[in-house]
């Protein structure tokens, strides 16, 4: 169980024995029938690459808040991903990312959303936290500040992927708004069949990564394209502090992934934190708890990457599955995507 905040402040000495690194690629309806061993294999692949990197920036005394980075932006560069390059469609068809991070140690935190050309969200978000007085950017604002500051700018054409294109008409044809990995349409009918290409596709997702340091620091992160067939504007969870991203070191660390309106009206990161803060409770009974009261009860989906300062993790969902994986300080990552 995780010591309160009040006495977390301070780094402690350095120890390399505690470095974790926790990521997700999303949830939704993530099973061996929706999920083909090839595609499996691919996830599994890209879970592995981004836990490697941020791995080998902790292992080498980095920070947790620059492990998180770099192992987001594995992520976004990654097609396969609901983030950066990969991200889905908005019901304009255009691509708009929202991208969070906060640091656990000094309790700053920077974000972005809606930016619609900036090659890597989670480097404006935390340009944001490093070098402005703000909390969150939005729109043009946030590209324009982007540019400034030098991050990598691309067209907007850089976003756009055939298979996020088709899964926007899928859509659009029966005018859903979808979290990108729940696709599949539930006729009872294809459960005997194969899924279809299209249908594949939709098993990507948002991003998110949290981290523990040698210094005992944590941090959280998440960059996502939100959902497919989205209203122009809308923003969801993964850039508001509290809500899909939160870290404090007398706490923890979360980053989630679902149907963004649930996690923002259940405040679920800063709900988990506060169990543990207020109401001692431990790290996987808060995470529990909240999904609970904040998604299943009220018809919400999805699930969350939680990291305590002791080093205890998390990653808990109410979906069929989450795409997720951890590594400790013995370097060798363990990856999932189906319920246990
Ligand atoms: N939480 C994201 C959003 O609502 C979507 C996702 O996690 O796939 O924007």
């Amino acid at each position: 169980m995780s010591t309160p905040s009040m006495a977390a402040e301070k780094s402690t000495a350095p120890d390399l024995s505690r470095i974790t690194l926790v990521v997700h690629g999303g949830s939704g309806n993530v099973t061996p029938r929706s999920v083909p061993p090839a595609m499996a294999e691919q996830y599994r692949q890209g879970l592995e690459r981004a836990l490697k990197a941020g791995h080998a920036v902790l292992a080498a005394g980095g920070s947790s808040v620059d492990a998180v980075v770099v192992a987001i932006k594995v992520m976004e560069d990654d097609p396969l991903f609901n983030a950066g390059k990969g991200a889905v469609f908005t019901a304009a068809g255009r691509n708009e990312l929202d991208a969070a991070i906060m640091d656990g140690r000094t309790g700053k935190a920077g974000a972005v959303a809606g930016v619609t050309t900036v090659k890597n969200p989670i480097t404006a978000a935390r340009a944001v936290m490093d070098h402005t007085r703000h909390v969150l950017l939005a729109g043009e604002g946030a590209d324009a500040f982007a540019a400034d500051r030098k991050l990598e700018i691309v067209p907007p054409s850089y976003f756009h992927t055939p298979h996020r294109w088709e899964q926007l008409q899928r859509a659009r044809e029966g005018n859903r708004l979808q979290l990108d990995h729940d696709g599949a349409p539930r006729r009872s009918s294809m459960k005997e069949t194969p899924p279809e290409p299209w249908e594949v596709d939709h098993k990507y997702g948002t991003v998110g990564a949290v981290a523990l340091d040698a210094q005992g620091n944590l941090a959280a992160g998440t960059s996502t394209g939100g959902l497919t067939n989205k209203l122009y504007g809308r923003i969801g969870d993964s850039p508001i502090i509290g809500a899909g991203t939160y870290a404090d070191n007398g706490t923890v660390a979360v980053s989630a992934t679902g149907t963004g309106e649930f996690f923002m009206r259940g405040v679920v990161a800063y709900d988990i934190a506060a169990r543990m803060k207020y109401a001692r409770q431990p790290l996987s009974e808060s995470v529990e708890h909240t999904l609970r009261e904040a998604l299943t009860d009220r018809q919400g989906r999805g699930g969350v990457i939680a990291l305590g300062r002791d080093g205890q993790l998390k990653m808990g969902f109410n979906t069929e599955g989450m795409h997720r994986g951890y590594v400790r300080a013995d370097g060798v990552p363990v990856v999932k995507s189906f319920a246990d």
